[in-house]
């Protein structure tokens, strides 16, 4: 009789510490000890400054792709590694951008032990996916380009911040329709704006493909030499293929993206004598203090600049 109580005294205090155990985990990942700020991980410079305009001084933030450089294609470094370990909250862009180098970013998430849709998460989740022409089976990653889908991005972003930090909430909620309604009001200013251009100038030359959601959100048509930045850049067969395209308009000027070698832009230039108006921002953000440096500026950024190269 003794031994069965003592065995059940023991079985019960298992029980009870199996359950405390997963009880704790689950507080751990659910809410935050008071005073911890939020630690939140992004994958390139464009997604960090959403989340800083929401999050502002109440997370920690840190940003993977740095500055300037392809988010396509990338090889993390150990504080990479580090920083997304500690994490509470990972974003990314999703619709196969973070795929080059055999997927660097999923590789990431599992050296890490983190797991999506836990604390990983998809800005472009809610976005209408488009997809490349070269493998229709493939999405097109550049969605942000469309300042509506950007809008999409802040709002799952202001979601999932609000969940995991519930005191902070109304401080993210407001921060987000404040930014919101910056963005939205941008995006009219586009709709309307290239619709003065004749149609016949309304094409927009770029390195990559990167102005799918763009094109279709301000009525340009959008040309390139290559598809995306994971394939192969500048073959003979895609020059010819652009430079094609050039010909049946009377585009006035090309434009090269600040993140790409502007080397075959300078070819398909030397080839046709239509001039480089200036560089544009696809997939990174300008270094701190010049323009182009928030997503905001580097829409604002685009807008502009293409428009004045196509209209003269
Ligand atoms: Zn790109």
């Amino acid at each position: 009789m003794k031994k069965i109580i003592i065995t059940l005294v023991g079985v019960i205090a298992m029980i009870s510490g199996v359950y405390f155990f997963l009880h704790s985990r689950e507080n751990n990942s659910q809410e935050l000890a008071d005073g911890d700020k939020l630690r939140v991980v992004t994958t390139n410079s464009i997604l960090e400054d959403m989340v800083h305009n929401v999050g502002k001084d109440r997370i920690e933030l840190y940003s993977i792709v740095k500055r300037g450089t392809d988010p396509h294609e990338y090889e993390p470094q150990p504080t990479d590694v580090s920083e997304t370990v500690e994490a509470n909250v990972i974003f990314h862009n999703g619709l196969n951008l973070e795929t080059g180098g055999n997927g660097w970013f999923k590789k990431l998430v599992k050296t890490s032990h983190k797991s999506f849709d836990e604390d990983v998460f998809s800005a472009s989740k809610t976005v209408v996916p488009k997809h490349l022409t070269t493998n229709v089976n493939e999405e097109d990653p550049h969605a942000w380009l469309d300042l509506a889908n950007g809008i999409k991005y802040v709002q799952v972003i202001t979601k999932v911040l609000k969940d995991k930090d519930k005191k902070n909430a109304s401080f993210y909620q407001a921060n987000a329709d404040k930014y919101i309604a910056k963005l939205e009001k941008l995006h009219k200013t586009a709709q309307s704006k290239y619709l003065g251009i004749p149609e016949s100038q309304r094409l927009l030359v770029t390195s990559e493909g990167a102005f799918k959601y763009f094109s279709a959100a301000y009525h340009v048509t959008p040309a390139y030499i290559w598809e995306i930045n994971t394939e192969a850049q500048g073959t003979p067969e895609q020059m010819q293929s652009v430079l094609a395209k050039i010909r049946k308009t009377d585009v006035k000027h090309l434009f090269v993206e600040s993140s790409v070698s502007p080397k075959s832009m300078e070819k398909v230039s030397k080839e046709t004598g239509i001039g480089i108006y200036s560089k544009i921002f696809t997939d990174s953000l300008a270094k701190k203090g010049t323009d182009g440096d928030t997503y905001y500026s580097m829409m604002k950024w685009n807008i502009d600049h293409i428009y004045d190269g196509l209209a003269k």
